[in-house]
């Protein structure tokens, strides 16, 4: 693995305009691994230069969507065929088992790359009857064309899949990019983008700025060239961007966190529920926007539950992700093992009980033991705010409508988790909930044809999907004078 990362502009690797360089720590040992160019508003500008000319005047506004299609095919089998690299470099980098990109993240950026293959050659207009112009009739066609520039910006918790849901679906639309992952986690997008050289898509197209938020990130929303923002990370990041790329008149479009309720109603299959709230609120360390950290479980069963999800989290084995048998790492960085800490000691100060594992204790590596909390109350900070780790808080109600009112009392709408044997009762519920994505009786279903995105709190905007396509196209209407 290259442990000197440049940036990847114009289709070759450069220095940050000033040499600066950050440096990238192993989550399990703190010890630094490699370190990549710290980018500076000046990389930001010839990057975005070079995906505006391939944009206008270079070979890429030439080609056809068909031929964008056989591009992203081709960068599919290319991901594929480097699997092995791409999965250890996402797990390295965040300190995941290998196993959890390979079987998840990598597959499913593939699958985004191949859907995105079959788009770029259907993103069709319409024809629209109308009244026609002062007593003559018309005919009025609308065109599909892309937005222009994207800045790409993403988050560390699973780079690659994330990278290629904007990337796959802007490329299929015919835009260029300017991606800047998030600082700890760059290797996925560079390779990435040395992907797209191999494959033959013309320099310009992608390109990746490393850096920080406050400077790459910032520079993209203030570039004038820059026509859209596709951003994934924390609420407070999105508001910034907001802040800063609205009076510009960008396209903004922003995934953003959650606090998602999992609803175990008395009736569901009760192995199956633990097993799927255990997996919502604890793969990749609970680091995922979707977690279903807020457990709502009919009082029935609330007892039994609690106990057998504290079970789960006691039996799960904590280590170095490498070593055969483990099955949770560290936390991506300090601060999150930090901020995760602080959460847990509000839950047990504001009064929820700690049936399973609690503050870390000081050691080498960003770990945190899986943790559960039972009775307490929605209006607790563990059930208010995202932790973005694997602590999971249980919440009992009795009726139907008391659990529809708990999980929409947030702040957050992205995900939501139905499990019951009623499938009435299923459909009745998942309609009700006010978020972006529903599962019944599994928790998290992601697929490249499926849209994703939230409300509320949760974001602006869809990626995913031919939805997620659509988002990096503007409509344009020509209308023609039939005399
Ligand atoms: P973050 O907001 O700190 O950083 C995300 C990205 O934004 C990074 O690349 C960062 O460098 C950049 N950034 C930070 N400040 C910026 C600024 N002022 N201007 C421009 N760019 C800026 O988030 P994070 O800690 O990397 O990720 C965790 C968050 O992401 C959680 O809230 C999680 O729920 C959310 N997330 C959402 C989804 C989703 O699909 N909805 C998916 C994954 C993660």
């Amino acid at each position: 693995m290259n442990n000197s990362l440049q940036h990847f502009i114009d289709g070759a690797a450069a220095a940050a305009s000033d040499g600066a360089r950050m440096a990238l720590v192993n989550p399990v040992d703190e010890q630094q691994y490699a370190s990549a160019a710290r980018g500076t508003a000046a990389d930001v500008d010839c990057a975005v230069r070079a995906a505006h000319r391939e944009l206008k005047h270079g070979a890429w506004s030439q080609l056809t969507g068909m031929q964008r299609g056989q591009l992203l095919h081709k960068l599919a089998d290319l991901v594929l065929r480097d699997t092995e690299a791409l999965a250890d470099m996402d797990a390295q980098a965040i300190g995941r088992s290998p196993m959890e990109p390979r079987m998840m993240d990598v597959p499913n950026a593939v699958a985004n790359l191949r859907a995105a293959a079959g788009w770029a050659n259907s993103l069709e207009g319409r024809t629209i009857p109308n009244g026609g112009y002062m007593g003559t009739p018309t005919l009025s066609y609308t065109l599909r064309e892309p937005v222009g520039v994207v800045g790409a910006i993403v988050p560390w918790n699973s780079p690659l899949m994330i990278t290629t849901w904007k990337v796959a679906a802007l490329l299929a639309a015919g835009c260029t990019v300017v991606i800047k992952p998030a600082e700890e986690t760059p290797q996925s997008a560079l390779h990435l983008a040395a992907l797209c050289k191999e494959a033959g898509f013309p320099d310009g197209v992608v390109n990746v700025v490393t850096g920080f938020g406050e400077v790459v990130g910032q520079a993209l929303c203030e570039h004038p060239l820059v026509d859209k923002i596709s951003f994934t990370g924390s609420p407070e990041a999105g508001r910034e961007i907001q802040r800063v790329a609205g009076p510009l008149f960008k396209r903004v479009a922003l995934e953003l966190g959650g606090k998602s309720p999992q609803i175990v109603f008395d009736d569901a299959s009760f192995d199956d529920a633990v097993r799927g709230c255990a997996a919502g609120i604890f793969v990749n360390q609970g680091q995922v926007c979707a977690a279903g950290s807020r457990i709502l479980v009919q009082k029935g069963i609330a007892a039994r539950f609690a106990a057998a999800l504290a079970e789960a989290a006691k039996s799960t084995p904590v280590g170095d992700p490498r070593q055969p048998g483990v099955r949770m790492g560290p936390l991506a960085k300090k601060a999150q093992q930090e901020r995760v800490n602080r959460y847990i000691e509000s839950g047990i100060r504001e009064g929820a009980r700690l049936l399973a594992g609690g503050v870390s204790t000081p050691s080498k590596g960003f770990f945190v033991q899986p943790t559960i909390f039972a009775g307490a109350s929605n209006t607790m900070t563990i059930a208010r705010e995202e932790i973005f780790g694997p602590v999971g808080t249980i919440i009992e109600f009795e009726t139907e409508a008391q659990a529809i009112e708990l999980a929409n009392d947030s702040r957050y709408g992205l995900a939501a988790t139905v499990w019951t044997s009623d499938l009435a009762r299923a459909h009745k519920v998942a309609q009700q909930l006010e978020v972006g994505a529903v599962g019944v009786n599994c928790w998290s279903p992601l697929d490249a044809n499926l849209p994703w995105g939230g409300l509320k709190t949760s974001g602006i905007g869809r990626e995913g999907g031919i939805s997620g396509a659509l988002a990096y196209t503007e409509e344009k209407v020509i209308t023609v004078l039939l005399s």
